[in-house]
């Protein structure tokens, strides 16, 4: 690993009498991680104590479930808005089953969102490579086009929040693309801590940690095509993220249908992952920087969400991520890459 990348992990244990133990001593061991690119740090605890729960997917179909969708194809013509002629004549415009429409709640002054498919209810394999080509493509254009109609707003950006767990109002599948120069704390944080590194080593640190993860192995998942995934080193979800990078796409003008298409079939084949694991619901993002840097890389986070439990629907988020900032995670980076690189 380059020595300008340095992981570290603070270890320590509690002791306590234990009482499932007839009150024998027991010692718990946690740790602490600082990100090698931002410092900031993450707490791994309560090991293997969480579990994605399963979700009743047909009970969302349900129409005293459903309520109003304006997603779906029924509602979609009326309750839905279009764009403005100057940035797309044709109000919605679509590719296969993905339709792009203006964000009724903006997030920035081009934001849109993407319905992905015309089933109100879509589960993680029939969120198949078309679909999921149509949507990334028909997105990623809309991006390119509002980086020449905006060309002073420097950060472009999918979001994407796939079932309830992950906080999405709305089941029917669908990913905000939108640029901002606000485009959040852990966002400018990993962008400033990357141009610093960048003028400290004379090289760019994401080039160097994929570089690096590829050497050890320990948390790199593998590649397809120009894009490298693997494990955070500090994850932000509590069962861990799973991490794209493309070393070579700075800006979204630098994305390319080939990146597309590689982009797709790692998520796949992350979805067989999830699958197998149980897990339905996530939160991704996938970030673009400016033009003309060469620090900061287009990268993808997928974070998995679950309710703690289905009797009384506790989230995965506490004190910690709420007020304190801090990602809890119980699922070790290392443990996580072995189960995740059988799929790749
Ligand atoms: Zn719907």
């Amino acid at each position: 690993m380059s020595k300008a990348i340095e992981f570290k992990i603070i270890e320590a244990e509690s002791t306590f009498l234990h009482p499932r133990k007839g009150f024998e001593q027991e010692k718990v061991r946690f740790e602490v991680r600082k990100d090698p690119l931002t410092g900031r740090t993450g707490h791994y605890s309560h090991f293997g104590a969480i579990k994605p729960q399963r979700l009743d997917l047909e009970h969302y179909n349900k129409p005293e479930t459903k309520g109003f969708c304006p997603f779906c194809l029924d509602k979609r013509d009326k309750a839905t808005p279009k764009f403005t002629a100057d940035i797309y004549a044709e109000g919605r415009p679509f590719q296969g089953e993905a339709t792009l429409i203006p964000n009724l709640f903006p997030y920035d002054i081009y934001s849109g969102v993407l319905i992905m498919a015309d089933d109100h209810v879509v589960p993680l394999e029939q969120l198949n490579a078309k679909r999921l080509y149509d949507a990334f493509s028909l997105g990623i254009n809309f991006l390119k086009k509002i980086k020449g109609l905006g060309p002073s707003i420097p950060y472009h950006l999918m979001t994407w929040n796939y079932m309830p767990p992950s906080g999405g109002g709305l089941v029917h599948p669908h990913q905000q693309y939108f640029a901002t120069e606000y485009p959040g704390n852990q966002f400018i944080d990993e962008l400033t801590a990357s141009e610093q590194f960048h003028q400290r080593h004379g090289k760019d640190y994401w080039s160097s940690l994929v570089e690096g993860e590829r050497a050890t192995g320990q948390r790199y998942v593998g590649s397809i095509g120009a894009s490298h995934w693997l494990i955070p080193f500090v994850c932000l979800g509590i069962l861990g993220d799973i991490m794209c990078v493309f070393p070579d796409v700075y800006s979204v003008e630098d994305l390319k249908e080939q990146d597309i298409q590689d982009l797709v079939a790692g998520l796949c084949k992350v979805f067989e992952y999830y699958r197998t694991g149980g897990i339905m619901s996530f939160n991704a993002s996938l970030l673009f920087g400016t033009e003309g840097q060469r620090y900061f890389p287009c990268h993808l986070r997928i974070s998995p969400r679950t309710f703690l439990n289905m009797r009384d629907f506790a989230p995965d988020l506490n004190f910690f991520q709420a007020i304190l900032g801090e990602p809890v995670c119980v699922a070790m980076p290392e443990d996580l890459c072995k189960d995740v690189k059988k799929f790749f």
